[in-house]
């Protein structure tokens, strides 16, 4: 291996800019050229490809977004487009490829090995929804900007006393909302992994005011439904003023933490030894702390869960 490509895509997280800078320094110290590919299979298709030196990828560690930027590309879910970004590869010599993202672009990397081009995912997304690791680059970090609002928010909260529901990203993983509520002490946690019974939550609203507590916070994954939906209910069937913080893209964004700067320094790196032991078509994870890779297709074949030990702990914590 001689020449590889590195591409971020789908949604950016805090850490990627780190990954990149693995895969750069680490290639190079191997003696790889290695070439980034700028805003994700829709760069690749359009050949917005350029050689990277050890310079440039100082001064990223520490920022978040991703400094080849990222994209949404549906013709890369053809065929056509698929061969079309093989094609700008072999033009520049690539001969194997990094992809920092999430599932979706998982999907990506896994049709670019069928069709033969050797490609290696490295998990980035603030989901943490990717099977095969523990800890996908982004989670820590989104994390801990949410502890941050919601700390913000209690202390208002305790001045006020409201109850407040706080909606969190999460699609379809209920991780950002299970534990960013743990690590809070919110009196609920609503995620789409788990079922929830309304009544029960308004029950329980109701006996901590009767025992006098000041404030509630409920967190809700978006998956579940609207934050501004929940508070509606919520204060139609209390009778309390109940006030919504939607966090939005704020989540996303910011200084990778230490945790996700490492993360990403090590499956980065993790990448580029794979690709010089000539493997393909497997994802790079984290489990109990070791480095490890699987299949891609089995990867995506799977789906990934909460730990349902940790909801369960939150709601005994939280009685
Ligand atoms: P994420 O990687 O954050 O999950 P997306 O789901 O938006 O983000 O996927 C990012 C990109 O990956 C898509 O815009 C598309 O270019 C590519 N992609 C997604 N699904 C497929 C697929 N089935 N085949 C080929 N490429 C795909």
């Amino acid at each position: 291996m001689k020449r590889i490509g590195v591409l971020t895509s789908g949604g950016d997280s805090p850490g990627m800019n780190a990954a990149i800078r693995a895969v750069v320094r680490k290639a190079i110290y191997h003696d790889i050229e290695v070439y980034g590919i700028y805003y994700g299979y829709s760069g690749l298709i359009a050949g917005e490809i350029k050689k990277m030196e050890l310079g440039s990828v100082g001064d990223i560690i520490h920022r978040g977004g991703t400094m080849l930027y990222t994209a949404r590309c549906e013709e890369f879910k053809t065929l056509e487009g698929q061969m079309k970004g093989i094609a700008q590869l072999k033009k520049f010599g690539i001969e194997g490829l990094v992809v920092i993202g999430g599932d979706g672009s998982f999907r990506g990397a896994q049709k670019l090995t069928a069709q033969g081009f050797p490609t290696i995912g490295v998990p980035g997304t603030i989901d943490n929804d990717i099977p095969g690791t523990d800890f996908t680059i982004g989670f820590d970090t989104a994390l801990n900007t949410v502890i941050d609002a919601i700390d913000k928010i209690r202390d208002t909260a305790t001045s006020h006393e409201r109850t407040y529901v706080i909606e969190v990203m999460g699609r379809d993983a209920g991780d950002l909302a299970l534990w960013s509520g743990l690590a809070d002490g919110a009196e609920t946690i609503i995620i789409p992994e788990a079922d929830y019974d309304m009544d029960e939550i308004i029950g329980r609203l109701n006996r901590g005011q009767e025992r006098g507590k000041k404030h509630s916070i409920i967190i809700v994954a978006e998956g579940v439904g609207s934050g501004i939906e929940f508070g509606k209910r919520i204060s139609d069937a209390t009778g309390t003023e109940t006030r919504v913080t939607v966090l939005g893209h704020i989540q996303r964004g910011g200084s990778p933490t230490g945790m996700d700067r490492v993360l990403a320094s090590r499956l980065g790196a993790k990448a580029v030894d794979l690709l010089i032991e000539g493997k393909a078509g497997v994802t790079v994870g984290i489990q109990k702390n070791e480095l490890v890779y699987h299949d891609i297709d089995e990867v995506l074949s799977k789906g990934r869960c909460v730990d349902l030990d940790l909801y369960r702990l939150s709601q005994e914590l939280s009685i």
